[in-house]
């Protein structure tokens, strides 16, 4: 295949932000009621944009109580968990071989972009502060702003449109099922990536269920073979 572009997710694919935080947010809901644990979290909400992880934090919620919570309880449970998250922030650190990757692609002469469920601001935070700015700027897209989050194509077809390109030129670097799933719907191809802290055994199975035609588990790996594909091209 001619790739057109390669359009990377951030969290848990450039940055690996999913594990941050995530034993002290079960910790937190433990201390709420519910029974959700770290491994709970990352098959609920990685990749997920905030309106649905909210959605779903209530739904559990509202289970927990018995009833459904007050706007009061609402929000002390969504802060909670965005302070227990946080108070982690040091802790992240970018993907290793990441920065790499973009570059290569950069070199490559591919056009390339960001793709993110996170909200612009934490977004153009962590291009700025692990060094990808000078290769992915000023393509770096937050679902914040179209009309649906992953697992709808929005945020890739408005990144394809944005960079030019035809959306069945694309391939997409993806580490959440949910994530798989909106690139497969905004008929790209998508590669899913395995690397994070926060990948279980059966990630890998649960990517390829969701549609991804190619598993990475490191950068080094993913090099390789946008190496190998575009010398076939
Ligand atoms: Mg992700």
């Amino acid at each position: 295949m001619a790739i057109g572009a390669v359009l990377f997710d951030c969290d848990g694919v450039l940055v690996d932000s999913e594990i941050v935080g995530l034993e002290d947010s079960a910790e937190f809901l433990r201390s709420n009621g519910f029974s959700w644990s770290p491994e709970d979290l990352i098959r609920l909400f990685t990749g997920k944009r905030d309106d649905l992880f909210r959605k779903g934090l209530m739904e559990g919620f509202a289970a927990v109580l018995g009833r459904e919570p007050r706007e009061a309880e609402k929000e002390a449970l969504y802060e909670g968990l965005i302070e227990a998250r946080r108070a982690n922030r040091h802790k992240m650190k970018a993907v290793p071989g990441a920065l790499e990757t973009v570059k290569l692609v950069s070199e490559l002469g591919i056009p390339l972009a960001v793709a993110s469920s996170s909200k612009q601001v934490y977004l153009d935070s962590k291009i700025e502060r692990y060094g990808f700015g000078p290769y992915v700027l000023p393509h770096v897209y937050s679902a914040e702003f179209v009309d649906h989050g992953k697992p709808a194509p929005d945020i890739f077809l408005h990144a394809a449109e944005r960079l030019g390109v035809a959306p069945d030129s694309c391939i997409v670097i993806e580490d959440s099922p949910f994530g798989v799933e909106a690139g497969v719907a905004a008929g790209m191809e998508v590669w899913g990536f395995t690397g994070g802290g926060h990948c279980l055994e059966d990630h890998p199975m649960r990517l390829n269920q969701a549609g991804s035609s190619r598993i990475h588990a490191t950068h080094s790996a993913l090099q390789q073979d946008l190496v190998r594909v575009m010398e076939e091209q």
